[in-house]
């Protein structure tokens, strides 16, 4: 499709001194995809696949996932110039403040406690899981699906990444024998619960990257639901366990081999953008309106100086005194 904004993709953008960081979209629904490419964004983050099963009375086929995944890698591949972009598209993340109608999810007293996540797609819903498995090694074997990667959400076991890599591999062998042209694209794994950040080096071990999903993060370590009003005094981000967790996170993903990066809110924020090259995160992916800010800000940043600043934020023991460090 033809776009009809102009366009302000800007090619990747590094700080004053010359850190490369990449700047990616988070799209809820495919359509997203062009206004995020006319943004700037260097690729998608995550992609949520949720919508494609809301708002229905059954979960979509293999035919219609490919469609919808291969259609953002295309509008990529079109709208950008240089390298493959990357495409990260997230397994089906329900339960908890996500409900399905015709998946029968059993009510839970602590929905955000429960069967939500990866957790579904290893249990009660590995038919499911399988499904877009197979849509997404389709499309990694496609041209414009090249750059497609696929994260895995809530994990917080190795044993359950175990799980998912071992479908993976299944799905492949199956590809194999029935001549379906598949490939392995690039895995990862959202760390946004407390044992996913004792646990990435471990995971960053068996995949290509994290990425930080501070929205159930800062839920989960704050121990303050997320949707709650009453609890808006724990959900900030920048709360000094929270941070610290970020930290963890990097240093232990990079110490395995993986890039990390982060797609929660907090990552979209201009005024963090320094802290967050900072803690050393690769990448960075938000809704698309913020892109071109955060963009302007990491070409500002100059990285000792966001060494230092990381180093005062983790050293604050209060939410005001890590405010007072920004
Ligand atoms: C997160 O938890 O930070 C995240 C990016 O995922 P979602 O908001 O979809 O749960
Ligand atoms: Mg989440």
């Amino acid at each position: 499709a033809e776009s009809t904004q102009t366009p302000v993709v800007e090619e990747s953008v590094a700080t004053a001194d010359g850190r490369e960081i990449e700047v990616a979209a988070n799209l809820g629904t495919p359509v997203e995809a062009e206004p995020a490419v006319d943004r700037g964004a260097d690729g998608v983050g995550l992609f949520r696949t949720e919508f494609l099963f809301q708002d229905r009375s059954a979960a979509p086929d293999e035919d219609e996932q490919y469609d919808a995944y291969h259609e953002v890698c295309e509008t990529f591949a079109a709208g950008l110039t240089g390298e493959e972009p990357r495409i990260v598209v997230r397994t089906l993340d329900v339960g908890g403040d996500k409900p399905i109608d015709y998946l029968d999810l059993d009510p839970e007293e602590n929905g955000f406690l429960g069967a939500r996540g990866i957790r579904l797609s290893l249990e009660e819903h590995a038919d499911l899981f399988e499904t877009q498995l197979r849509a997404l090694l389709r499309v990694a074997a496609t041209d414009a699906g090249a750059g497609l990667a696929v994260m895995f959400p809530l994990v917080s076991t190795v044993e359950e990444l175990e799980a998912a890599l071992e479908q993976v591999e299944q799905v492949a062998d199956d590809l194999e024998s029935e001549g379906v042209e598949y490939a392995i694209p690039e895995l990862g794994v959202m760390v946004e619960t407390p044992a996913s950040t004792y646990l990435a080096d471990a995971f960053a071990e068996r995949v290509d990257f994290l990425s930080i999903g501070t929205n159930d993060l800062t839920q989960y370590i704050q121990s303050a639901q997320r949707d709650l009003d009453r609890m808006t005094d724990y959900q900030d981000p920048l709360a000094p366990a929270v941070v610290r967790a970020i930290d963890r996170t990097v240093t232990a993903g990079h110490a395995g081999g993986a890039w990390v990066g982060m797609c929660g809110e907090m990552a979209g924020d201009p005024e963090l953008t320094e802290l967050l090259v900072g803690l050393g995160l690769d990448e960075l992916s938000m809704s698309a309106v913020t892109i071109p800010d955060v963009k302007t800000a990491i070409q500002e940043v100059d990285t000792e100086a966001a060494d230092a600043l990381a180093e005062s934020v983790l050293a604050a023991d209060t939410l005001a005194e890590v405010q007072d460090c920004l």
